[in-house]
């Protein structure tokens, strides 16, 4: 995380320094770098512009879902990025940030006809369709409003991503996606509705994945499959891989971006090469985690420290509700304080103010620490502000975007009253 790190002793997000931010705007306080952002997703443009230059072959769907704050949508849409929503709300955050919703594809297992409506409505490029029921309906609804839909098939290639069994999507035995035994069956059925233009084929196997194994195994069924559907006059325009790829938390090796994209090509190329003379077949990634993740940190403070004949705890101002992996996955994220001072460090679980024991955001972590003190839990951009809740009726956390020396304040602290604003008191 080169954009994230000690200048005189004091804990930087690019050129700002950790304790003006939270002077500035209190905490917690998700922080993220534009230039990590940038980096990250430049990782996927420019390994995407070097093994297939031609016009409109590929295209980059960021993964709304893994930090779908405005700022962040904004400027991945300026840097040229597709995206890859799972529900209304989401296509509805494209747009308020100027995204362009022919760049974007819907996927999700459960699509109500309302979503369905709106994304017909702003002409999306691309429904990943999960099962026969959400075909029909999807073609139902494009009926109605005397539409098309252009589909994609989400197929379960059925290979072990080898990650947590929460971010693991691949399997039979998952919920997602068609199973790769009848997917022929599949678009057979689909090519001869009404309202419906198949044009794609899909899948995404995992969160997380440190190895491209997986996903290079998936690519070989994909193609398999695009090769069968091919042979019955079913063609396709374009084959996404999903995202997937994961990050460094701890001390994992994640493979590197462009050595993935690389190999990815190889194969991709090759048959390309064999089967597709003149315009090749588009390849798409849905990448989240390995453009946000490492992009951003969680900012708190130290309320109390508490002594305890087996335990220490460091009680901090965030909680399970702001960044709910811990609690969810027993994710572990880095803690940094952000004055390095000196003094005895000591074995803290570093917990927040919810009334459950599951409330803990780190345990087990040798620091020197006072009560009053800043402290960054890292790795922090991805499935962080996204997965928030409100629950023990607290704001959710400011968001913060830091440019060089400049911070811009991207989403307001909310307010506790905000919060029961909607609800009534009976007569
Ligand atoms: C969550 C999700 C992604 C993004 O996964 P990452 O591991 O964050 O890259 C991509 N595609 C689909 C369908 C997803 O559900």
């Amino acid at each position: 995380m080169s954009h994230f790190s000690y200048k005189n002793g004091v804990l930087h997000v690019e050129n700002v320094a950790l304790n003006a931010v939270s002077q500035q705007f209190g905490s917690p306080t998700y922080v993220y770098s534009k230039a990590a952002l940038v980096e990250n997703f430049s990782a996927y443009a420019g390994a995407c512009q070097q093994h297939s230059p031609a016009t409109d072959s590929t295209l980059i769907c960021y993964s709304v879902k893994s930090n779908s704050n405005l700022a962040v949508l904004q400027l991945l849409s300026r840097l040229g990025s597709g995206f890859d929503i799972v529900s209304g709300g989401e296509l509805l955050r494209v747009i308020a940030a100027g995204g362009d919703t022919r760049k974007v594809i819907f996927s999700g297992v459960g699509k109500s006809r309302e979503e369905m409506r709106l994304a017909l409505s702003h002409d999306i490029l691309c429904f990943n369709v999960e099962s026969i029921p959400e075909l029909h309906r999807l073609n139902e609804v494009a009926l109605g409003m005397g539409k098309r839909a252009a589909i994609s098939l989400r197929v379960n290639p059925n290979v072990d991503a080898k990650t947590h069994p929460y971010i693991s999507t691949g399997l039979k035995e998952n919920k997602f996606g068609v199973a790769y035994d009848e997917a022929l069956a599949c678009y057979r059925s689909a090519s001869a509705l009404s309202n419906i233009d198949v044009v794609g084929i899909d899948c995404h196997i995992g969160s997380q994945l440190l190895d491209d194994a997986p996903l290079l195994e998936a690519l070989d069924k994909i193609i398999d499959l695009v090769n069968q559907l091919a042979a019955e006059n079913i063609n396709l325009h374009h084959l996404d891989i999903g995202g997937g790829i994961g990050i460094t938390y701890d001390d994992e090796k994640p493979v590197a971006i462009d050595d993935y994209l690389s190999r990815l090509f190889t194969r991709v190329n090759a048959w390309r090469q064999a089967k597709y003379k003149g315009a090749p077949i588009k390849v798409m990634f849905e990448p989240g985690r390995s453009i946000v993740g490492n992009a951003g940190i969680l900012l708190t403070e130290i309320q109390y420290l508490k002594h305890s004949e087996a335990k220490n705890f460091a009680i901090v101002d965030a909680a399970m509700n702001d960044l709910m992996r811990p609690a969810m996955y027993e994710a572990w994220h880095g803690v940094q304080t952000v004055a390095q001072r000196g003094g005895q460090a000591q074995i803290y679980d570093v917990v927040g103010p919810v009334c459950e024991s599951g409330d803990w955001l780190a345990r087990s972590r040798s620091l020197a620490i006072e009560a009053g003190d800043l402290l960054a839990l890292m790795s922090a951009g991805a499935y962080g502000m996204t997965m928030s809740s409100n629950y023990n009726t607290r704001g959710r956390a400011a968001e913060v975007m830091v440019d060089g020396d400049q911070m811009h304040l991207v989403r307001q602290r909310e307010n506790p009253a905000d919060l029961f604003a909607l609800e009534s008191l009976l007569a």
